[in-house]
């Protein structure tokens, strides 16, 4: 049976566990990310379908069903497993997509490597996506494409599914011109994204970049834009933009740019975080530290998350404030998704070996300064930190979004408000009104922002924390999942009157 909402996303959406009994798919033990967020649209559909990669040795027979029917707690739906052999997915994933697009997308020009990329086996890759995309879909199905490692199924799509309304969304940054260039594939990728209905972004500055993009490679006319809503400039930070593009056309076609920034299940964490077994845990974490302050900062290892700055920081710190020795600990949570990849190794490395110097130059047998967690932390157990901690430090150098910044939020306890220091350069800065905004390009602010937070009185906090909890439920994950549905509507309306709609006789 066709779907009529189609999700192409490379992983797949549960947790394969071998059991003596056989194969188990178990819903994703954490109700956070990713996966949970867009599984929460398949419940919407007539039917619905999801396209992932899976491993085979040989992919002409997999030793799988390529396609199985789930259903879970989120409804009945398909999955599609597109079998990739272990070099395809090495090639188009850590080469290709990690090793040339994402630092171009975070604007690390320095750290991008053209070399090993394998283009022809990228195009393959995504060209084997659009295959079992297509296959899946109606022909006038919606058809929700996520992220750059699959920028090319757009186009590919279009010419197996003309009338299918094609949307794709960027969890990430999208950088401007000058950068976005460096990428020799750069014509291809932006003509397949112009072949889609609907290029969606975080917010509206990824957005602009997006529209300078390909008024830079092609003719494509900006034909709508609005004033960026007060609710997306909060804080008047370096990501801030005061218009948003919202329509560009190129060769008749009509490609809707589409701003919303994905938000967090507030709800749920604000539950998790009252939850008896969580305030239990967060006293004993509190009376662990008895009168020391504790600074926690959350993140994958990654150059973009910013973690080296955040520990040199910690370090001038300790060094220029004695009075805080005894009195303050980093809880750095650096989870090494990576560990395979060189350049997550050597940040991990660096991590490792600026942690060890800290607790070597200022701690003590009863004191030790920074704790550095490598593992994942399960959600349940995170929001009793984000509930004990008194200054969540987020302070990436780059970062689509960030979604830690707004779980801290929505855990929070007003009597016992916790102070939130956030980079400009996170994408939810223009979201999230009432955070310490942080240069994490600059000694001083990273400097100041921190004497500030441990400085802060409980009336200032507490009117920061009640801003920010606004802003963090008000772009909640159920106010993005109904807005993102609301677009998929009007996008299939828009397309119905288009194709009911003859074309215009040329003049005689
Ligand atoms: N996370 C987690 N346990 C950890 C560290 C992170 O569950 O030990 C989750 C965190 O709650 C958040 C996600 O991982 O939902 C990270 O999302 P974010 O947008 O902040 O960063 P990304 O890794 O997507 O760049």
């Amino acid at each position: 049976m066709k779907s009529d909402l189609v999700i192409v996303y490379h992983r797949q959406p549960y947790e394969e566990v071998m059991t003596e009994t056989g194969i188990e798919y178990r819903e994703n033990s954490s109700p956070n990310g990713i996966v949970p967020t867009l599984k929460g649209f398949l419940g919407s559909a007539k039917r619905g379908a999801w396209v992932a990669w899976k491993e085979a040795e040989d992919t002409s027979t997999p030793d799988f069903d390529p396609v199985i029917e789930i259903s879970d707690s989120y409804g009945t739906y398909d999955v599609s497993r597109l079998p990739l052999t272990a070099e395809q997915v090495k090639s188009f994933y850590h080469v290709t997509s990690k090793v040339a697009f994402w630092p171009i997308l975070h604007g690390f020009k320095e750290r991008y490597n053209y070399d090993p990329v394998d283009w022809p086996a990228f195009r393959t890759v995504n060209w084997a996506f659009a295959e079992a995309a297509a296959e899946q879909a109606t022909d006038d199905a919606v058809i929700w494409i996520h992220d750059y490692n699959l920028w090319l199924v757009p186009g590919y799509l279009r010419q197996l599914k003309p009338h299918a309304t094609i949307c794709f969304f960027h969890h990430t940054p999208f950088p401007g011109p000058d950068m976005f260039n460096v990428l020799p594939w750069r014509g291809e990728i932006i003509d397949s994204l112009l072949a889609c209905d609907s290029v969606g972004f975080h917010i509206p500055r990824y957005a602009q970049n997006f529209a300078a993009v390909v008024r830079s490679l092609t003719g494509a006319q900006l034909v709508e834009e609005c004033d960026t809503p007060s609710s997306l400039a909060a804080a008047g930070g370096a990501l801030n933009d005061r218009r948003m593009p919202l329509a560009l056309r190129h060769y008749g076609n009509t490609v809707s740019i589409h701003t919303r920034p994905v938000g967090v299940n507030f709800e749920l964490l604000e539950h998790l975080s009252r939850a008896p077994d969580v305030l239990k845990r967060c006293d004993d974490i509190r009376a662990d530290l008895g009168d020391c302050k504790l600074i926690l900062s959350v993140s994958r290892t990654d150059y973009t998350k910013g973690n080296i700055e955040q520990l040199e920081a910690f370090a001038r710190l300790l060094e220029r404030r004695r009075d805080l020795h005894g009195k303050v600990r980093l809880m750095l949570v650096s989870v090494g998704a990576n560990r395979n990849m060189t350049a997550y190794a050597e940040v991990q490395e660096r991590i490792e070996s600026l942690t060890g110097r800290i607790n070597g130059t200022y701690g003590s047998l009863e004191w030790q300064p920074v704790a550095l967690i490598s593992q994942a932390i399960p959600l349940a157990q995170l929001v009793a930190y984000y509930r004990a901690a008194d200054i969540a430090s987020i302070t990436p150098l780059a970062d689509g979004l960030n979604l830690v910044a707004s779980e801290f939020c929505a855990a929070q306890d007003l009597q016992r408000p916790g102070v939130l220091i956030l980079s400009e350069f996170a994408g939810c800065a223009v979201l999230l009104d009432g955070a310490i905004p942080v240069n994490p390009f600059s000694n001083a602010s990273m400097d100041a922002a921190l004497d500030q937070a441990l400085a802060m009185e409980k009336v200032e906090a507490s009117s920061r924390m009640t801003a920010l909890r606004r802003c963090a439920s008000t772009w909640d994950i159920a106010a993005w999942t109904s807005a993102e549905l609301a677009h998929f509507s009007s996008l299939r309306a828009l397309r119905n009157t288009a194709e009911d709609t003859p074309a215009p006789r040329p003049a005689a």
